[in-house]
């Protein structure tokens, strides 16, 4: 038996008492006790993991990790940062308590940048996570743990954030597959919020069938997230099916500027590969996609600033005594937050002060309005929209210093953060080196199914 085995193959496995919940458990367990001292995936194995559930699901015992920010009642949540390292969450998230329903074993939390911001996780207050491929490189970010936890057999899956590739990247980063669902479809009700009209929370798995499981279980509504939409409410959101495979192709934005020959090279190999299994490709122009990465980082930084304002070293989390309240301010935050979080919050800060509102804020809403229209458009004509994951492969550690390059990884994934479309990201081969290529498509609204539907032919294909 082996966490890497399929949800479907682990539940038969247990139906037919191949191996019990708890020996399945036990071996979860055990891969962590050999890995974890060197990849540090976890920043917490619970002592106490809960496993009475009788209920006969399919991830009825399947051993699980969740991102260090998402809300399991009674447990720490810290989103990785030192702010937050003393909270105790008081609820259970929308997601937990939908995974406690199926009889999910959640043996820990999982490490990630400071506050979710960031492509490599080593902004983390825990320390590095290590890519399990190479542990000289990074496993993206910022759900590096969640990807890591997978890629090295430590749970069988995980449950990650994305707000502008955080899921994804790392996915492809680590070789497993990424989700991030349609904004509206699975509750942030429980996420400790970041940027709250660009979150979501999604599955890290092994494969697509895995990914389509596990976000079946998540995907209920929730009146407790406002902009959670019902079922039956999310059809008039979905663009027509095009029907006979159709891939777009942003021929312009993918061969742009900062992205990797190799990575290029596999692009195109992928391409051909779904070619051959029957899929047609046409190119698509979306003219004002190559602003997505700069409108994120002024709504990103915006919505975090106000978000992260609740850490104000009274109600939750770090406190640092001043002789005045600025002061106490400045001791707090100075102390709390990470340097990332800090550039965010002065950035975000910034972008929201009276005079520059209109020049930056809300210039960048009107562009996210055109990105998402375009997009939306775009899909009159094809079925899906590929691109690479990531513009490059995973770096050594310290390798991207300077802010801007690391923001440049997540060119091709901020875009559907922006227009809430879904997306996926799956391995597509390696390099001579050993480094994991990933390909990334996107389907329309609600459309999740889609991504499934080609994410398998595509795992067949590139075999
Ligand atoms: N890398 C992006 C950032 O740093 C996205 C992070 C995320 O998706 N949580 O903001």
């Amino acid at each position: 038996m082996n966490l890497q085995q399929t949800i479907e193959q682990l539940y038969t496995a247990l139906s037919k008492n191949k191996f019990s919940k708890e020996e399945l458990l036990e071996t979860a367990l055990d891969v962590i006790n050999k890995k974890d001292s060197d990849i540090n995936a976890f920043v917490e194995v619970y002592k106490d993991i809960e496993t009475n559930s009788t209920k006969d699901t399919l991830l009825s015992g399947i051993p699980m990790g969740i991102k260090d920010n998402i809300l399991y009642k009674g447990r720490g949540a810290s989103a990785a940062s030192k702010i937050l390292e003393n909270y105790t969450a008081s609820y259970d998230s929308h997601v937990v308590s939908e995974l406690k329903k199926h009889g999910a074993t959640i043996v820990g939390r999982l490490n990630m940048d400071d506050s979710a911001m960031g492509t490599s996780t080593e902004s983390s207050y825990y320390g590095p996570t290590k890519n399990p491929i190479d542990l000289t490189r990074v496993p993206g970010g910022s759900s590096g743990g969640p990807a890591a936890a997978v890629a090295a057999g430590m749970v069988n899956y995980s449950l990650g954030s994305d707000t502008g590739g955080s899921i994804r990247q790392p996915a492809a980063m680590c070789g497993v597959v990424g989700l991030k669902p349609s904004y509206g479809s699975v509750s942030r009700n429980g996420l400790i919020a970041m940027a709250s009209s660009l979150d979501v929370i999604g599955p890290i798995t092994n494969n697509v069938r895995d990914a389509e499981i596990v976000f079946n279980a998540i995907n209920t509504y929730d009146p407790l997230d406002s902009t959670c939409i019902p079922e039956e409410k999310r059809a008039p959101f979905k663009v027509k099916n095009v029907n006979n495979k159709v891939i777009g192709v942003p021929r312009s934005f993918v061969n742009g500027e900062g992205v990797s020959d190799e990575v290029k090279a596999n692009f195109q190999t992928s391409l051909d590969a779904l070619r051959d299994a029957g899929y047609t490709m046409v190119d698509i122009e979306l003219p004002h996609i190559q602003y997505a990465l700069a409108v994120y980082y002024i709504l990103q930084p915006a919505e975090a600033s106000s978000n992260l304002a609740r850490y104000d070293g009274v109600r939750f989390g770090l406190h640092k005594d001043g002789a005045t309240l600025e002061e106490m301010y400045k001791n707090t935050k100075g102390e709390g937050f990470g340097k990332e979080v800090q550039r965010r919050i002065m950035l975000g800060t910034y972008v929201l002060s009276s005079g520059y509102h209109d020049e930056y804020y809300y210039k960048a809403q009107k562009l996210r309005k055109k990105i998402t229209d375009e997009i939306k458009k775009a899909f009159e004509k094809v079925d899906i929209i590929a691109t690479p994951t990531a513009p490059s492969l995973p770096f050594k550690f310290g390798e991207k210093k300077d802010p801007i390059t690391l923001y440049l990884e997540d060119i091709f994934t901020v875009p559907y953060n922006l227009s809430g479309n879904p997306a996926i990201s799956i391995p597509s081969g390696f390099n001579d080196n050993g480094l994991p290529f990933a390909m990334h498509f996107t389907a329309p609204m609600f459309c999740e199914e889609k991504l499934f539907e080609v994410g398998k032919d595509f795992e067949r294909a590139i075999l």
